[in-house]
C-alpha cells in the first residue's frame, strides 16, 4: 500500500478523491441537470462494474483514500450493490461515500452500508410535493422522505441532504430546508447552480448566491462558522444546540479550485481533470486493451495529472454554457 502520495498535479495539489459516475441514467430529470429530451449513453459505452471496480482498485493503489460513487442516479443502476460491496473494504481506501437522489434508499439503504459505505449526500430541493416535481419532472416526495427515514436508519456517519436553490422556484425554502435537516438531525449543504449543460432556463435568471442564503438564515439561525476544514470546498457553520452543520458550495461566488483534491470519472471512463473545464484522458480504451494488466492504466492515471487545469472558469452571464456536457455525465 503506498503511503506517500503519488497523484500530485502540475500545480503541487496532491489529488487523493475520486467521483466515479457509474451511470448517466437517471429516474429524475432535474430543471437545472437535465434538458427534456436527454439523450443518455449507449449501454454498450458504459463501463461494466468489473471494470468500475478495477479502476477504484487502480486510483487506490495510486494513494487515493475516498471514493464517491455517483451519477446520474448511482443506485438506478442494476446490482450498483455488488460494485459497493467489492470495493468497501478496500484496504487503503479510508472513505466510501454515494450522492444520491434518495428515491432507492428506502429499500438500498441498509445494504449500502453493510458494503461499507459510511457516508451518504441526499439530494432534496423542495419539501412541497408540487414543486419538488417541477424541479425533478417526475420525482416524488414521499418515496425521498422514505430514503432519508431508511438512511437514518441504517446508521451511517453521516447523512448530508445537497439542496440547489433557484430564484422563483424554491429560493424561499431555505430556513424550512434548515428546518427539516435540524428536525432530521443531518447536515445540510447549500450548491449554487453551476452553467454546465445547455437546459431550458437562462443560468444567471434563476442564480441565487450561497451569500444571499447565508445572509437570510443569519436572520433566523446564529450560525457559527466553523474552523475545521473537511479538504473540500464546503465551509461550514454550526447551528448552536442542535446536531446539524449547514454547508455552502459556491463555485460561482468562492472560487476554491487552489485547494482542490479530485478528479471525476465518467460513466464511460472519461477521466475529467477538471468539472468544469474540456480536459480529460480517456481510460476505457486501457482498461479493455489490457484486461489483466493494470499497470498501463496506473501510468496514465499518474501522467494525466499534468493536465489537471488551475482552475475552473465559470460566467453564468454567459449565453453558452461553459462546458457543453450535463453534471449527470461527468458525475456530480
Ligand atoms: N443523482 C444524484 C443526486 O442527484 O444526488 C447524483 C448525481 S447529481 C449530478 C449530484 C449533485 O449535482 C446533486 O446534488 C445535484 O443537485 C447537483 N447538480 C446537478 N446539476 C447541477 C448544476 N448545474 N449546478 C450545480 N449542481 C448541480
Ligand atoms: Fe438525476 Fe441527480 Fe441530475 Fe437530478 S441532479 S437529474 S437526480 S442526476
Amino acid at each position: 500500500m503506498n503511503s506517500s502520495p503519488v497523484l500530485i498535479d502540475g500545480f503541487g495539489r496532491k489529488v487523493d478523491y475520486i467521483r466515479l459516475s457509474i451511470t448517466d441514467r437517471c429516474d429524475f430529470r432535474c430543471v437545472y441537470c437535465m434538458s427534456e429530451d436527454m439523450q443518455f449513453l449507449p449501454r454498450e459505452e458504459v463501463l461494466s462494474l468489473e471494470e468500475c471496480s478495477r479502476l477504484v482498485k487502480a486510483f487506490v493503489s495510486l494513494g487515493v483514500k475516498k471514493v464517491r460513487i455517483t451519477g446520474g442516479e448511482p443506485l438506478v443502476r442494476k446490482n450498483a450493490l455488488w460494485l459497493f460491496n467489492e470495493i468497501g473494504h478496500l484496504p487503503g481506501l479510508n472513505e466510501l461515500v454515494v450522492t444520491t437522489n434518495g428515491s432507492q434508499l428506502e429499500h438500498q439503504a441498509h445494504d449500502l452500508r453493510r458494503a461499507g459505505v459510511r457516508r451518504v449526500n441526499i439530494s432534496l430541493d423542495s419539501l412541497d410535493e408540487r414543486r419538488f416535481r417541477q424541479i425533478t419532472r417526475v420525482g416524488e416526495l414521499d418515496k425521498v422522505l422514505r430514503g432519508i427515514a431508511a438512511a437514518k436508519q441504517a446508521g451511517f456517519d453521516n447523512i448530508k441532504l445537497n439542496t440547489l436553490l433557484m430564484r422563483g422556484i424554491n429560493d424561499d425554502e431555505a430556513i424550512a430546508m434548515v428546518a427539516f435537516a435540524i428536525g432530521q438531525g443531518i447536515d445540510i449543504s447549500f450548491i449554487e447552480e453551476m452553467p454546465l449543460g445547455q437546459v431550458s432556463h437562462a443560468r444567471d435568471s434563476t442564480y441565487v448566491s450561497n451569500e444571499e442564503t447565508l445572509k437570510l438564515l443569519r436572520s433566523r439561525y446564529d450560525l457559527i462558522a466553523s474552523v475545521e476544514s473537511t479538504g473540500g470546498p464546503a465551509r461550514y457553520w454550526y447551528v448552536p444546540n442542535t446536531n446539524t452543520r449547514v454547508g455552502f458550495i459556491s463555485p460561482n461566488s468562492h472560487n476554491f479550485c487552489e485547494s482542490c483534491n479530485r478528479v471525476r470519472i465518467s460513466s464511460k471512463g472519461e477521466l475529467y481533470l477538471c468539472l468544469g473545464q474540456e480536459n480529460k484522458v480517456d481510460l476505457a480504451p486501457l482498461l479493455r486493451q489490457f484486461p489483466h494488466d493494470d499497470e498501463p492504466l496506473k501510468q496514465a492515471i499518474v501522467s494525466s495529472m499534468q493536465a489537471k487545469p488551475k482552475g475552473h472558469d465559470f460566467n453564468l452571464k454567459r449565453a453558452e454554457p461553459a462546458v457543453i456536457r450535463f453534471m449527470s455525465h461527468t458525475g456530480g
